[in-house]
């Protein structure tokens, strides 16, 4: 049975940047749960940050794989550079989702690292764009199918059909 990487904050785990979590109620996460499947992983707080902590956004013009990249970076709120972090807490997602054999992932988006359809532009004004956050970035590279939580469904039809996107 397929395991599944699961965003921490989804399932009700308080560790945003604002200190909240961003929980889910939807009976397929529900059975999934009950399943023993979900993996769940904090990527920043994994990769060393507290909470609450300051914003980041990656820099105007770029997403997750231009970080992975090295052309952008991850800046706070502040103005203090959170790349390297940011690229920690990519990797340890990647190594805890081969370490459960998940081949699919279920991320909160529009953050700067679990977003996957959207993430915001950089300008700390709530502006978003489409593109993926650096963790999303990095596992949909290595073959780990990633979906937002609105798109729940379409992650339970890969699962019965054993494919993804
Ligand atoms: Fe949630 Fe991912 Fe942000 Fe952690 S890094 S709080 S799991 S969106």
């Amino acid at each position: 049975m397929d395991r599944i990487l699961v965003s921490a904050c989804l399932l009700g785990q308080p560790v945003r940047y604002d200190g909240r979590a961003k929980e889910i109620r939807d009976a397929l996460l529900t059975r999934w749960r009950g399943e023993g499947r979900l993996v769940p992983i904090c990527p920043e707080v994994g990769a060393g940050f507290g909470t609450p902590r300051p914003p980041a956004e990656i820099m105007a013009g770029f997403d997750g794989r231009d970080v992975l990249e090295g052309k952008a970076r991850v800046l706070e709120a502040g103005g203090a550079d959170a790349t390297a972090a940011f690229l920690e807490g990519a990797r340890l997602a990647l190594e805890t989702a081969r370490r459960n054999d998940c081949r699919f992932a279920l991320l909160t988006d529009g953050s700067p690292s679990c977003g996957s359809t959207f993430i915001y532009d950089g300008g700390f004004d709530g502006r978003a764009k489409p593109g993926p956050g650096v963790v999303a970035a990095l596992l949909s590279a290595e073959g780990i199918a990633v979906f937002a939580e609105t798109r729940i469904a379409e992650l339970a039809k890969a699962l019965e059909g054993g494919g993804g996107s």
